[in-house]
């Protein structure tokens, strides 16, 4: 039996188990951004939430919910960076054991965050192996929780929590822009905004390298491609979940995709423009809307940056080009 999917009143109740705990992240706006799309722009700032992107919201949820006998076994992840950091300190916070399944190509500034927050990282070849099926093998050999990345009831609502704070911050939008990777922040934020903005028009944005979710969306099932390229590591996942994909499905307008440089040209404008530093992945959303994937002329538009975690070099590399 299919487990049954997340619903807007899990958001609700995650975000009353966030309170306090994940940063209230802000709300900004650009006249430079505005000008550009000849829209009114909201950038929902997730870079600037705890470890550096949303997923500490869908990970310390899950986390929280797990009983007495399941803490105490310890948790496991797979993961190419922003979730493996969010389990380690969601669980650090909460006094779990986290084993952390990471791709051994993952930009060294993730690992070492990772071990910062005390998860013990194990590493697989990501053109090769099964990522799940190693979280699997852990789980067996140790009786952890896996807790994945975003296929998950509270993983997907702990996500939904950003896009509920935009609305009751800015109020309804016409359309909102969701970085898309597995699902899990999209189907999150479109149960929160079917809720508190139900006219919103609600994109999912994937790198054009790897736009499985886009292909699934079409074709009305759920289709896999091999693991793609693309400067957006956060979103190089290779299908949607079976929970994230059916919420899509329902909630969301439709999904479009971006170039690498204009992911490029993106990070250059958050740097210049709006002082701040965004992930190429984080990008992905804002590139959606400045180089027009839809166009927004006149509209209330929310976008939300997903995260901030740069390997400074590749980051620097990047902007100079
Ligand atoms: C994980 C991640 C995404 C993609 O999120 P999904 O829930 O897998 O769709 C986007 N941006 C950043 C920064 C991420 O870490």
């Amino acid at each position: 039996m299919a487990p049954a999917l997340p619903t807007y009143d899990d958001v609700v109740r995650a975000s009353e188990t966030l309170a306090g705990v994940a940063h209230r992240t802000p709300v900004l706006t650009s006249s430079t951004a505005d000008a550009r799309t000849g829209a009114q722009v909201f950038f929902k700032c997730e870079n600037f939430q705890r470890m550096g992107a949303f997923k500490f919201r869908g990970g310390y949820n899950a986390i929280a919910r797990l009983s007495p006998s399941q803490r105490e076994a310890g948790v496991v992840t797979f993961s190419s960076g922003n979730h493996a950091q969010a389990i380690a300190l969601a669980a650090r916070l909460l006094g779990v054991r986290a084993t952390i399944i990471m791709p051994n190509d993952a930009p060294a500034a993730k690992r070492a965050a990772t071990e910062g927050y005390g998860g013990q990282v194990i590493t697989y070849d990501r053109y090769t192996d099964d990522r799940e099926a190693v979280a699997r093998r852990v789980q067996a050999e140790t009786g952890a929780t896996l807790i994945p990345p975003y296929d998950h009831g509270d993983v997907i609502a702990g996500q939904g929590t950003a896009a509920k704070e935009l609305f009751e911050e800015v109020g309804p939008l016409d359309a909102l822009f969701v970085c898309l990777g597995g699902g899990g922040l999209l189907a999150g934020s479109a149960l929160s905004a079917h809720a508190l903005s139900p006219g919103c028009a609600v994109y999912g944005v994937e790198p054009e390298a790897g736009n499985d979710g886009q292909q699934s969306l079409r074709k009305g099932e759920i289709v896999r491609i091999a693991t793609p390229k693309s400067l957006a590591d956060g979103a190089v996942t290779t299908h949607l979940g079976q929970l994230t994909f059916p919420v899509i499905q329902q909630r969301v307008t439709d999904i479009v995709t971006v170039t690498d440089a204009q992911l490029v040209d993106t990070m250059k404008f958050f740097a210049e423009r709006m002082k701040m530093v965004v992930e190429p992945t984080g990008c992905l959303s804002t590139a959606a809307v400045l180089h027009q994937a839809i166009a927004v002329p006149g509209k209330r538009v929310g976008v939300i940056i997903s995260g901030g975690n740069v390997d400074l070099a590749n980051y620097a590399r990047l902007l100079a080009a």
